[in-house]
């Protein structure tokens, strides 16, 4: 048999669109025709699942796929033993409590005794349980932002980005109980041979991670400033220094975060460097 891992990931839905441009920016190809459940990369030991994402924790716990592109409320939810090997940094959002706009909100105790839809039962009753709130929760699967206005609950909990969905029915935002964003899962007994390709596909992804939240920065600087500058981007080992044609300048070229240039862009203009460029990185390996 071939040997080659699967991942299951969602097939269309606010996790699909970065899930498949990270495996692309790995340098995984793989065709992704409209309406196919399966695909094989063409130079990448890995075969895609397209599922609905509340079936992908229990795919990955089962074994039918070893690894799994989820956001942590649907893994938490889900509560599959499973492993989670990386933060992927997409589909950023949050589980939030919502009540009616025009309800006064004193507390967390407001939902003493209280009725509240949610599609997450298992995280709002975890969180009621903690705060010593008893409430009862409505399980539904969709739509929870409308519960309130038709007599169906009180309040709410469901995801949050904007807050816009919220406020276009009629509710408020008044606590936060859980933060998500997509990770990536495996099964808990991988053989080893489907660890060692999970590893190089963990290599790849964290060549990417690294070359996005770094920048190529290139800049020129009055020779008798140049200690100055390197200690301001230091760079991966040290920074490339190159002559210009006009005499006592050169070009410093280095690696650092985009934060870091930030912090650093007042000190290194007072230093005397101008002519500054910032260009993104593909990728990076350390
Ligand atoms: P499926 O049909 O696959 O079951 P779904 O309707 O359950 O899809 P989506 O709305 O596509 O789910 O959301 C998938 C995941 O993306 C959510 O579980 C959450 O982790 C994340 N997510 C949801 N809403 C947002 C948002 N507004 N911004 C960012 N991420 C979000
Ligand atoms: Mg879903």
């Amino acid at each position: 048999m071939e040997k080659i891992i699967r991942i299951a990931v969602q097939k269309s839905g606010r996790l699909s669109e970065d899930s498949l441009k990270l495996i692309k920016e790995c340098g995984i190809k793989f065709y992704n025709g409209t309406g196919k459940l399966k695909s094989t990369s063409t130079n990448f030991p890995i075969e895609f699942l397209f599922l609905r994402d509340d079936d992908i924790p229990g795919y990955v716990s089962d074994g039918v796929a070893d690894l799994g592109i989820v956001g942590e409320n649907e893994l938490v939810e889900k509560n599959k033993e499973v492993e989670t090997l990386k933060k992927l940094g997409f589909s950023k959002c949050r589980l939030s409590l919502a009540i009616p706009k025009g309800e006064k909100y004193p507390g967390i105790d407001y939902f003493e005794g209280k009725n509240i839809a949610t599609s997450y039962p298992k995280i709002l009753g975890g969180y009621l349980q903690k705060k010593n709130i008893n409430a009862e929760i409505h399980e539904i699967s969709g739509s929870v932002e409308i519960a309130p206005s038709i007599g169906l609950a009180e309040g709410i909990c469901d995801i949050v980005s904007s807050g816009s969905t919220l406020m276009m029915n009629g509710l408020k935002e008044v606590e936060e109980i859980f933060n998500s964003e997509a990770v990536l899962i495996a099964n808990k007994d991988l053989a080893d041979w489907k660890k060692e390709i999970v590893e190089k596909l963990l290599f790849r992804i964290n060549a990417v991670q690294k070359g996005k939240s770094n920048k190529y920065v290139l800049l020129n600087a009055p020779n008798e400033s140049l200690d100055k500058i390197i200690s301001l981007i230091p760079g991966m080992r040290s920074p490339t220094i190159l002559p210009l044609a006009q005499k006592g300048w050169s070009s410093v070229h280095s690696v650092i975060s985009e934060d870091q240039f930030w912090e650093n862009i007042e000190e290194l203009r007072t230093a005397g460097a101008e002519g500054i460029l910032v260009v993104p990185i593909e990728k990076m390996v350390i």
